[in-house]
């Protein structure tokens, strides 16, 4: 039996296509054009190529007619996408932008800390691809952009229905946890300084930008640590001349030099990409900025 996401839809005998279409229309099986996702006014977009490395990866193994279940968005600065004790409602693929995923460490208000960054190559909402239980976080976003969602019960029925879909998305969960696993481990083993050189590169891959939009307060947030200690770090590496901070902007000056003063943990984390890429699509999803950072 081949697979439904190896391109060959057409040699594939009706029970196949049952298998791997089941919302099929009579009009698809006959090669009429697709009709594109709908946004919240009814209008209809079809997704470009390379707005979501991932998403494009999706489609590449999804049935055809998929791409109807998605929906065009629009990601505000502030929004939860991802509220902790919710199952999320859908699966978010950004366009642009940046998504914190955060965990809370008490019961303070400004206790919550950054454990993975959501781009343009990612998805949000990971845990709505393992079942409905409850998230244990929260997924804000930090920088607006559109995106492309679909309802996380549309996506787990193409995960029923596709291997190649399902073994996609599984590769990414296991990535995401990968990273958090890393960032778990910088948190507790690294210098502030070496995390935020690490912070730094990380939100520039996130967002394709040497300018980073960030205040002094949210960085010490998402570090987990008080806004004096970010602001410290920063004028030392800004006295090395490796970054520009002005008030809610920090611009990216030597990217190399950067990368050097920085931890591990960063190309250790395009290390797990590039390995859990076993087809490579991850790592065509990926590129260019989950290049070694
Ligand atoms: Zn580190």
């Amino acid at each position: 039996m081949r697979a439904c996401g190896d391109g060959s839809h057409s040699e594939m005998n009706e029970t196949n296509i049952r298998l791997c279409i089941p919302e099929v229309s009579a009009t698809l099986l006959n090669g009429a054009a697709l009709v594109a996702p709908r946004d919240v006014q009814g209008v209809a977009h079809r997704p470009p190529p390379g707005s979501n490395g991932l998403l494009d990866a999706l489609l590449r193994g999804a049935p055809q007619n998929w791409v109807e279940e998605l929906e065009a968005v629009t990601m505000t600065a502030g929004e939860a996408l991802v509220q902790t004790g919710t199952s999320p409602a859908y699966v978010t693929f950004p366009t642009g932008g940046l998504v914190s995923v955060l965990v809370r460490s008490g019961p303070a208000a400004n206790a919550e800390v950054e454990v993975a960054m959501v781009g343009r190559h990612d998805l949000v909402g990971a845990s709505a691809l393992l079942g409905t239980d409850p998230a244990s976080h929260r997924a804000v976003v930090q920088v607006g952009a559109p995106a492309y969602r679909v309802s996380a019960a549309a996506i787990r029925r193409l995960m029923e229905t596709c291997p190649p879909a399902r073994a996609l998305l599984l590769r990414y969960v296991r990535m995401g946890l990968e990273e958090a696993y890393q960032i778990a481990a910088c948190n507790s083993r690294h210098s502030l300084e070496k995390r935020l050189c690490r912070w730094l590169l990380q939100a520039h891959q996130r967002l394709e930008s040497d300018t980073l939009p960030f205040t002094h307060d949210h960085i010490a947030q998402m570090l987990g640590v008080r806004r004096a200690s970010v602001t410290v770090a920063l004028h030392i590496i800004e006295g090395e001349r490796l970054i520009r901070s002005t008030r809610g902007r920090v611009d990216l000056l030597d990217r190399t030099r950067l990368q050097n003063a920085a931890c591990d943990c960063c190309g250790a984390i395009a290390h797990n990409r590039r390995v859990l890429s076993l087809d490579g699509s991850l790592e065509r999803a990926a590129a260019p900025s989950c290049t070694p950072c």
